[in-house]
């Protein structure tokens, strides 16, 4: 099989080149880092005065850990290591977890990232004939602008159709043959829910490819999402401390994402003790911006949890895959004493066939005891059906979630359209406990 590549010199580069690449850059990232007030005091208290003291991978660990936390306290300019006037763009995190982080792009910064984005979907076979629909919301987020300058590298043609608007997304999509769509896996899932209001159904449409990410999702919702359009999904992951989407893609062969090792380093971590974690092993996801000027992050804990996917990949890229992200630290519920991420429960509801698209987990205090409800939205016609049949149902997804989880749920079945709908990142956990 042919597979695409962008760069293939860089893509294909044998480890131990790729490592000196790495650290050539590590060794400059460092010299443009202690320009910021924040890691020139950082650097003076490990004794790093420049790029010098890095004589080998090994001593990036010197490096104490930067948080988002870090990037808080020093808004809003504290981490910027270039004059104001060489900045182009500033772009936001989606504030999920509090409030956003605020990185700051050089044109190369910009031109370095576009490059990032037209390899990553190279990687997944389209090409300059697709026509891209960009469903991510356009503005401070960057899954907007970050993949629509790639798309445009690339020469596919780009509808910058943003968030939302699903009846119009849907008429996009059919007068203008999109074949690429990138958006949420949470607001794909809707927009297949859509099509019966819209007379449309998926053979009306040209779908081939969706890349999917900026929130966690299962296998299983991959699964439902390319049986449900008839499509392969890719997996696209990226956070806008390190630029946004394209810091790792899935290629043709959708075996976990290659991260782009020539622009960031990664490591895997303990999130308590802060020790890399054996090959392979689940861990927090670290990352070294090493080609950027103008906010450089060096070891940025991201919170997100995955393990680095042992062996090659058969397209024959030596950069290494990530596995799904499984979580988030902070995503973690404590029921009960039980720890459980919400992904656990989706894996489960979501290899059921006669489970919807759109489903919430809520968690509430009973006295002493926290209690779990899972809200799964069923297909309509399960309604017509006895109400033996959706017991049955019940008991079912009751039963798997048990086994899963260890955690004896409270399920609830509801009609399409009866929960709130996302159409970006999905809030799927309401947690309802009090906080002290
Ligand atoms: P925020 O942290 O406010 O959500 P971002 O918009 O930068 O800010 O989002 C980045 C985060 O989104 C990542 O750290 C990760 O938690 C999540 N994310 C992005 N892509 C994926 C993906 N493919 N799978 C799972 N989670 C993802
Ligand atoms: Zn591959």
């Amino acid at each position: 099989m042919q597979i695409p590549y962008q760069n293939k010199e860089i893509e294909t580069m044998q480890r131990p080149a790729l490592e000196e690449l790495q650290l050539k850059r590590l060794r400059e990232i460092v010299n443009f880092s202690i320009r910021t007030p924040f890691y020139k005091k950082r650097f003076a208290k490990v004794g790093i005065n420049s790029g010098d003291d890095i004589k080998s991978l090994k001593d990036l660990k010197k490096i104490p850990f930067t948080t988002k936390d870090d990037l808080r306290q020093n808004f809003p300019r504290g981490l910027l290591a270039v004059d104001m006037d060489d900045v182009i763009r500033i772009h936001t995190s989606s504030g999920t977890t509090g409030i956003p982080t605020v990185i700051y792009y050089s044109r190369q910064d910009l031109d370095n990232w576009t490059d990032l984005l037209a390899r990553s979907i190279i990687a997944t076979g389209a090409t300059k004939s697709d026509i891209f629909q960009n469903m991510m919301t356009y503005g401070l987020f960057t899954g907007g602008l970050g993949l629509h300058y790639g798309a445009e590298k690339v020469g596919m043609t780009v509808i910058p159709a943003s968030g939302g608007n699903t009846k119009r997304q849907l008429l996009l999509m059919r007068d203008f043959g999109t074949t690429v769509v990138h958006v949420t896996p949470s607001y794909l899932l809707h927009i297949h829910s859509v099509l019966p209001e819209s007379n449309l159904t998926v053979s009306d449409l040209s779908l081939r490819k969706a890349y999917i990410g900026a929130e966690p999702h299962s296998e299983n919702v991959r699964l439902k999402l390319e049986d449900l359009w008839k499509i392969d999904a890719y997996n696209s992951y990226g956070l806008s401390e390190m630029n946004g989407p394209g810091v790792a893609f899935e290629c043709i062969y959708k075996t976990g994402l290659h991260i782009w090792e020539d622009g960031y380093f990664v490591e895997i971590i303990d999130p308590e003790t802060g020790e890399e974690v054996p090959q392979g092993q689940q861990g927090e996801v670290v990352f070294t911006n090493l080609i950027r000027a103008a906010t450089p992050l060096l070891r940025y804990r991201t919170r997100d949890l995955a393990f680095l996917i042992p062996g090659t990949c058969e397209c024959g890229r030596t950069h290494r895959r990530l596995s799904r992200i499984m979580g988030r630290t902070d995503d973690m519920m404590i029921i009960n004493g039980v720890n459980v991420f919400p992904s656990q429960i989706e894996e489960v509801i979501m290899k059921i066939h006669e489970v919807g698209t759109n489903y919430l987990i809520q968690v509430e205090k009973d006295g002493a005891i926290d209690k779990l409800i899972v809200k799964v939205e069923i297909y309509s016609k399960m309604f017509l059906g006895d109400a033996r049949q959706l017991d049955g149902l019940k008991g079912r997804i009751k039963d798997d979630l048990r086994a899963s989880i260890v955690i004896n749920p409270i399920v609830e079945l509801h009609e399409p359209g009866f929960l709130p709908i996302s159409e970006g990142k999905a809030k799927r956990v309401l947690d309802l406990r009090p906080k002290f």
